[in-house]
């Protein structure tokens, strides 16, 4: 009797493992392309949303390495996608904010902000508990259970401290922490710190996937392309499985403000920022919103953007 039954409940289980992965790799309804794309081509898209580029999934499997806006990224497995986001130094351009998607027969590279609904308005350039701007990547993140690397860091920055700045973001998080007396502990996120790791976050060019994907939430420091000084890499198909973040070596870091300053930014502040992009925050333009968190730039020698705005409050609440 008892093996009758089991053997009932390893069928029920195969079964539903084969339809898990049947889902995955049959093809859309309806094509998401309308005609065949040249091989090793880029087709540029205007949709509602923004632009995107497509490329034929086929010339590129996943696993293979493709060059996007002077980024590096491995093309993600059928059914999966690639975030990745940049924050900026002040007085930079916006950086680098796209997902890469692979729908088996299209990967379709989308500009993460252009293709977000923007949350509510006004869009003016106003102080940090008066803007209510938000943008929704459309993807949660049920847990970010990470570990911290401290090998890259630059000789600069304790292993303490780091780890320190990490634990400020994580209590913002975790708590709700903002600027604006709005009521705190509201949200439930599940954020974990699982201690220290040798693992990196990214390779050492700073791009994202491949051996990289490795199934850990790692935070690091290491080099970053272009001027970026804080990025994140997420994963994810309905929902994230994985983030990894790094803020650049090369950048000026402090916990506590130097006097006098010049050109560092303050750990915690990046962290929360990135830890935005962990759970699902995109970024809002740092033309119009420059002193909410989820701004595309940071300030620096500055604490300000450790502790949420209004708008990045409301984008973390309304989700979690
Ligand atoms: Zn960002």
């Amino acid at each position: 009797m008892r093996q009758v039954r089991l053997t009932g409940l390893i069928m029920a289980g195969t079964i539903a493992l084969v339809a898990s992965s049947m889902h995955l790799v049959i093809p859309q309804a309806t094509p998401a392309i309308a005609e065949v794309i040249p091989c090793n081509q880029e087709v540029a898209r205007s949709t509602a949303n923004g632009s995107k580029t497509e490329l034929r999934a086929d010339c590129h499997p996943a696993g293979s390495r493709i060059n996007v806006k002077g980024v590096a990224l491995t093309v993600p497995d059928v059914g999966t996608g690639i975030g990745l986001a940049d924050v900026m130094p002040a007085g930079a351009g916006a950086g680098t904010a796209l997902t890469v998607f692979n729908d088996g027969q299209t990967i379709i590279i989308a500009d993460q902000n252009a293709t977000a609904t923007e949350g509510p308005a006004p869009y003016a350039s106003l102080p940090k508990c008066s803007d209510n701007s938000w943008i929704w990547t459309g993807y949660k993140n049920p847990s970010f259970n990470y570990y911290i690397s401290t090998a890259g860091r630059p000789g600069s920055v304790s292993a303490a401290d780091f780890s320190a700045e990490v634990s400020f973001a994580h209590n913002v998080i975790d708590q709700d922490i903002n600027a604006c007396g709005l009521t705190t502990g509201t949200s439930s996120v599940s954020i974990t710190n699982k201690g220290t790791t040798t693992r990196r976050s990214m390779t050492t060019d700073g791009s994202c996937g491949g051996a990289q994907k490795d199934g850990y939430d790692n935070i690091d420091f290491g080099p970053l392309s272009g001027s970026a000084i804080g990025r994140t890499c997420w994963y994810y198909s309905t929902s994230i499985t994985e983030a990894d973040v790094r803020l650049n070596s090369a950048t000026g870091w402090f916990r506590t403000l130097p006097n006098p300053c010049s050109s560092k930014y303050e750990m915690a502040s990046v962290l929360l920022h990135e830890f935005g992009h962990v759970f699902g925050l995109a970024h809002v333009d740092e033309a119009t919103h420059p002193n909410l968190v989820m701004s595309t730039n940071s300030t620096a020698c500055s604490y300000q953007d450790h502790h949420w705005g209004w708008g990045d409050y409301n984008n973390m609440t309304a989700h979690y």
